[in-house]
């Protein structure tokens, strides 16, 4: 039985909450008219925080993120609900564990899918040891949290150099790649010229559901604040009709979504520098930050900000930043 609900109206998005299996599983498949999914991946156990987008079209059809390897069987799950037997493209915004960690799972499972990602990223799925290494030094207990990274086949990936077409599912429905660099050097934004949906990745953040705020996803070793502000300008550009970041789902008003984006994104780092001046290193950092919870976010929910702690957390955000205002201050010295 489909669990996907068909919605008199685009917006509010509903959701389903499918218990055919709830003792073992539970999914929430999310539709709107445009023909576009959300499956929930519920990585790390935790509803609506992580998403993988599958786009139906009338010659091909393509899913934008894998998620993680820790939950594939419930993005599998998931895919399975809505009928999913071949896919013809998989597209990563980028490459983290957290979009890009199921891929070599996703391949074998749909043997005729090619992987698009960005060049700078292809070579780290044929061969993940050093993005798993790199990991490793942010996460304590990396299968638990992350499951496994199966490498993918080269003659499997597409590498992305450019802004360019990367999947025409028929019927003028054309997913081109907007390059996003901030977050991380390699991420790139997709853009649904049909819908005018734009899948942003991690470029704006992460702005729940339930949450209607957005927190900035500034991991390290790459990001980049003026870098990011830059992309999401770019992204504004293309005057979407929606943004639907991975975590999670759409946001309806695009130009108040990209607003707040950089709006935190400064928040943040401003919130840091003092901190960094003064000698602090990121425990500290992270310290600050919860402290400006109620500051920043007055009317979240401690179970809401639990869930984006899922996401991207205060210790990860603040070693980002904090390595960032190093690079910057190493840089100004040197010049
Ligand atoms: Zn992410």
């Amino acid at each position: 039985m489909r669990c996907a609900l068909r919605t008199a109206s685009v917006s509010p998005i509903r959701l389903c909450r499918c218990r055919q299996r709830a003792a073992v599983y539970h999914a929430i498949v999310t539709q709107d008219l445009d023909g576009v999914f959300a499956v929930d991946t519920l990585m790390h156990g935790l509803e609506g925080i992580t998403a993988v987008y599958y786009l139906p079209g009338p010659d091909r059809s393509a899913l934008i993120e894998a998620g993680p390897g820790s939950s594939v069987q419930h993005t599998m799950k998931g895919l399975e609900q809505l009928e999913v037997d071949h896919l013809d493209f998989i597209i990563l915004t980028h490459i983290h564990l957290d979009h890009a960690g199921a891929i070599g799972h996703l391949c074998e499972r749909f043997p005729s899918a090619t992987v698009m990602v960005r060049e700078e990223g292809a070579p780290h799925l044929v061969d993940p040891s050093r993005l798993w290494a790199s990991a490793a030094r942010l996460y304590p207990d990396m299968e638990k949290i992350w499951g496994e990274m199966r490498p993918v086949p080269k003659d499997r990936i597409r590498a992305i150099s450019n802004d360019e077409a990367v999947a025409d599912l028929g019927g003028g429905r054309r997913i081109d790649a907007i390059y996003t660099p901030g977050h991380a050097r390699h991420h790139m934004a997709l853009l649904d010229r049909q819908s005018g949906d734009l899948f942003a990745g991690d470029a704006i953040g992460v702005r729940l559901q339930d949450a209607g705020v957005i927190r900035p996803a500034t991991p390290p070793p790459e990001f980049d604040l003026e870098a990011a502000v830059e992309s999401i300008e770019r992204m504004r550009a293309f005057r979407a009709s929606r943004v639907l970041p991975t975590h999670f789902g759409p946001a309806p008003d695009v130009n108040a979504a990209l607003d707040e984006a950089i709006l935190r994104l400064n928040q943040w780092v401003e919130a840091a520098e003092p901190v960094v001046e003064s000698g602090g290193d990121m425990t500290e950092v992270a310290k600050e930050f919860r402290s400006r919870r109620e500051d920043f976010y007055p009317d979240l929910t401690s179970e809401v900000t639990a869930r984006l702690e899922g996401t991207t957390s205060y210790d990860l955000n603040a070693a980002g930043i904090v390595r960032y205002l190093s690079k910057k201050k190493e840089a100004a010295g040197a010049s």
